[in-house]
Parts: structure tokens; C-alpha cells; sequence
């Protein structure tokens, strides 16, 4: 029922680029508004998990987002302090380690960009929107040129700062959640196995796993402050800070952030789920609609889930904003769950004294006496399958 639809889809990041492909694979003729230059990531990485995976397939990308990543062995807590190992989750165990990739968030944007191409997307580069204008007419958006777009059916992909989400319901201001985060990639050193290690400490914690194919080694390392102003992905800091406040942990973490010469730095701010994810012919997901604090490596992977939804439910036939109710209905409890398990690990890894040893003793003793109750915890992630659920 989308053929020859007009879709018109502000933002080419993961959720802009993965719903502009499933829509256009579905006959939606697709044109992507978004205000960069040129389609480009920051140097970060990703994980993509099964559930995100499965829809990157299902869009036909499988085999291109294979190429692009790495596969993921386990996932290791480990003390920051001593280094011990707290719990290994083995991700070959439950047949995940095939689909849970580390990526180049630039091959991964790559792979969605080119797809999105291929299946007869349009991108139009530098649309600054500006002004979104929902009503009694079709949606319309104004750029800070000046230039003026209708839109048959509009689809905010505009991320963190959308203005889709504000035209809809207005803004929240963010609270700042006394965590800063530094990140960084650097060469790997040879032989570094595919395992994302979590090393946690009292106030902080540093996440690092391979990328690349092993070449590099990506670094995000979180520190609880008082005080914090900006919300920005590109401060850079003196990587002496860093250093300083990871001092404690083991000689191999700090050997790596010995290594690191400018260092991104960030203060991470929590946005509430927005209540209204669609209205007058217009939709939004991914952090759009559901922004996350990166504690549980989701925010890429919810908006994939999105995308497929999104494109599913459109072309069912039923009308826009029929669709767009069944979309936000089949997404929004999973998103808000996704968000709260993300806050709460944040806690749980900056643990301190004898909660901090209570809680280590209890996950080593899940993990000895019950090594599948480990990933089992997590099926209600991994598992989710938007691809073959019946809607
Ligand atoms: P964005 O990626 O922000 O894309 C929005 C796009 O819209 C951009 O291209 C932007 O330029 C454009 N745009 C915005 N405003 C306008 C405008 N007015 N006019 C025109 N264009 C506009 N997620 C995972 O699943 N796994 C992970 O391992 C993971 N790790 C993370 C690590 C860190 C450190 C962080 C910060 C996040 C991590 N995430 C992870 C989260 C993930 O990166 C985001 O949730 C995801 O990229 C959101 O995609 P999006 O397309 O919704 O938004």
C-alpha cells in the first residue's frame, strides 16, 4: 500500500537510513532530508546486537553488515580495581555470537547509506530544517535557507535534538545525569580477542572492545561529576583528566589511556520517552522518539527495530495515522523498558564497597552455577524478532 506513496524522512542516520530503505523496498518513493554536507559518522563504535541484526537482514544488508563488523565472543564485567573477571557472558552459547557484531559506526552508516541508495532513495544534503510546521495541511518544513518542503507523510529521524519530536510535543529540557563520558579509539595491539570488556569501579566505568577487524580499539569510559553544561559529541579534553580518574584501575586500562592523545568528552543528559510519537501526517523514531543513555548499547538497535515496524505497519493499508498509532502501540512499552534497564545498569556498574562485593559475589556465583541463566536474562533483548512477529 505504499506504492507511489511520497515519504519524506528528515535525518540519514541509522533510523533515517533504515526506514528510508524499508519503505522504499516496499514501492514509498523515499527523499531524505539531512543537514550535514556529506553522510558522515564520528569515530565511535557500535554494537549491534540480534535484535537489530535481524532487521539489517531482512532489509537485504546481511551480508554487507558482515563485511563491515566484527562478531562478538562475550561480554565480560570485570573489576576495574583488581581485573578479576565477574561474569563472562558467552555469546556462542545461545547461538547470538553469529548476528552480535562490533562496528565502525562509520561502516556501519555506510552499509544503510549505500542500501538506501540502491533501493531508490534520494538524499538531499545540506536541508538544515529549521521549522516543522504540523497542522491543517500536509507537513512542511522550512530550512535555514529558507527553502520550503511539503511532505505527503513525514518521518522525523532527526535524533537527539529532533525538532519532528518538538513540533509534536513540545520541549522537555534534559537533566543532566552526573555522568560524564570520554571516548576514543586507538590502534589495537596485535592479537586483541573479540570480547566487549566492561570494567567497573566506585563512580566510573570503562567499556572497550575491538574494531575493525581487530585494527582498532574503541574506549568509552564514564566518571560521575557534580557539574556539567553541555550536551555536545564533540568537546575534546585533556587526556591527562582521563587518565586521572581511571588511576585506580588495573595497569592494562591504564595503558590504553596512556595511549590516548584528544579524547572526546560529553556530559550525558536523560530525555524522557516522548508521549506523542506521531500526529497530522507525521512520525518519529529512534532517539527522535526514544533517546537512551548508552549503558546497554541499544539506541542503534531500538531504532532498527523501529524502521521495520515503521515501514510494516505503513504499508498494512489502514492510512497514516492509523498506522502510526499501530507503530507507536507495538513499540513504545519495549522502548521504555530498553531506556530503564540502560539507566539502571549505569548504577549497577558504579557500585561501591560492600554493595559493590555483594553484588560481584552474586554474579560470580550466576555465572558458575548457572551459565545459561546469564544470556537467558537477556532473551527478552536479544530474542526480540520485529522481522517474524505477527502484528
Ligand atoms: P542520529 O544518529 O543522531 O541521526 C540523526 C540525523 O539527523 C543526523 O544525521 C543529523 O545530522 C540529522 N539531523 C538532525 N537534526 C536535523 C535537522 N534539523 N535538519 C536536518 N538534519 C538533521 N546504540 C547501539 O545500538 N549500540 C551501541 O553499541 C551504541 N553505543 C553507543 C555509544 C555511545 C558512546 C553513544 C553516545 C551512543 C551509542 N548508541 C549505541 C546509541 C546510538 O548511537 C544512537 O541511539 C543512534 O545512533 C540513534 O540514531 P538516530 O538515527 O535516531 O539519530
Amino acid at each position: 500500500m505504499l506504492k507511489g506513496r511520497k515519504v519524506t524522512v528528515l535525518g540519514a542516520g541509522v533510523a533515517g537510513l533504515s526506514v528510508a530503505r524499508a519503505l522504499a523496498l516496499r514501492g514509498a518513493e523515499v527523499t531524505v532530508l539531512e543537514q550535514a554536507p556529506e553522510i558522515r559518522e564520528v569515530g565511535a563504535g557500535l554494537q549491534i546486537s540480534p535484535n537489530g541484526a535481524r532487521v539489517i537482514s531482512a532489509l537485504g544488508l546481511g551480508a554487507a553488515l558482515g563485511k563491515a563488523g566484527q562478531r562478538a565472543e562475550a561480554v565480560e564485567l570485570r573489576d576495574g580495581e583488581s581485573g578479576a573477571v565477574v561474569l563472562r557472558m558467552d555469546l556462542s552459547r545461545a547461538g547470538t555470537g553469529n548476528d552480535f557484531l562490533f562496528l565502525h559506526r562509520a561502516d556501519l552508516i555506510d552499509v544503510l547509506q549505500e542500501g538506501a541508495r540502491d533501493a531508490g532513495v534520494t538524499i538531499r544534503l545540506l536541508k538544515q530544517v529549521d521549522e516543522v510546521r504540523l497542522g491543517a495541511h500536509p507537513p512542511r518544513l522550512v530550512t535555514t535557507l529558507g527553502e520550503e518542503f511539503e511532505a505527503e507523510i513525514l518521518i522525523g529521524a532527526d535524533g537527539l535534538h529532533s525538532k519532528v519530536r518538538a513540533a509534536l510535543n513540545g520541549t522537555v529540557a534534559p537533566f543532566f545525569t552526573h555522568q560524564v563520558a570520554w571516548r576514543a579509539t586507538l590502534p589495537a595491539e596485535p592479537g586483541i580477542a573479540p570480547v566487549a570488556q566492561v570494567f567497573m569501579g566506585p563512580g566510573r566505568h570503562l567499556v572497550t572492545y575491538p574494531l575493525r577487524g581487530g585494527r582498532l580499539r574503541n574506549i568509552v569510559a564514564v566518571e560521575e561529576r557534580r557539574r556539567w553544561a553541555e550536551e555536545s559529541w564533540s568537546l575534546t579534553d585533556d587526556p591527562l583528566a582521563l587518565r586521572i580518574a581511571f588511576e585506580e584501575f588495573v595497569p592494562e586500562v591504564r595503558g590504553w589511556l596512556d595511549r590516548i592523545e584528544r579524547p572526546n568528552l560529553w556530559g550525558l543528559f536523560r530525555h524522557p520517552v516522548a508521549a506523542r510519537w506521531h500526529g497530522h501526517g507525521a512520525a518519529i523514531l529512534g532517539d527522535a522518539a526514544h533517546p537512551t543513555l548508552p549503558f546497554l548499547a541499544q539506541g542503534a538497535n531500538m531504532a532498527l527495530e523501529d524502521a521495520w515496524v515503521l515501514a510494516e505497519t505503513l504499508d498494512a493499508g489502514a492510512g497514516p495515522e492509523t498506522a502510526f498509532a499501530d507503530y507507536q502501540r507495538a513499540r513504545e512499552g519495549r522502548c521504555r523498558r530498553i531506556v530503564d534497564a540502560a539507566n539502571a545498569n549505569a548504577r549497577n556498574y558504579h557500585l561501591s564497597g560492600l554493595r559493590r562485593d555483594v553484588a560481584h559475589l552474586g554474579l560470580r556465583a550466576l555465572g558458575k552455577f548457572a551459565p545459561d541463566r546469564v544470556l537467558g536474562r537477556f532473551e527478552w533483548l536479544y530474542g526480540h524478532d520485529v522481522v517474524g512477529a505477527p502484528r
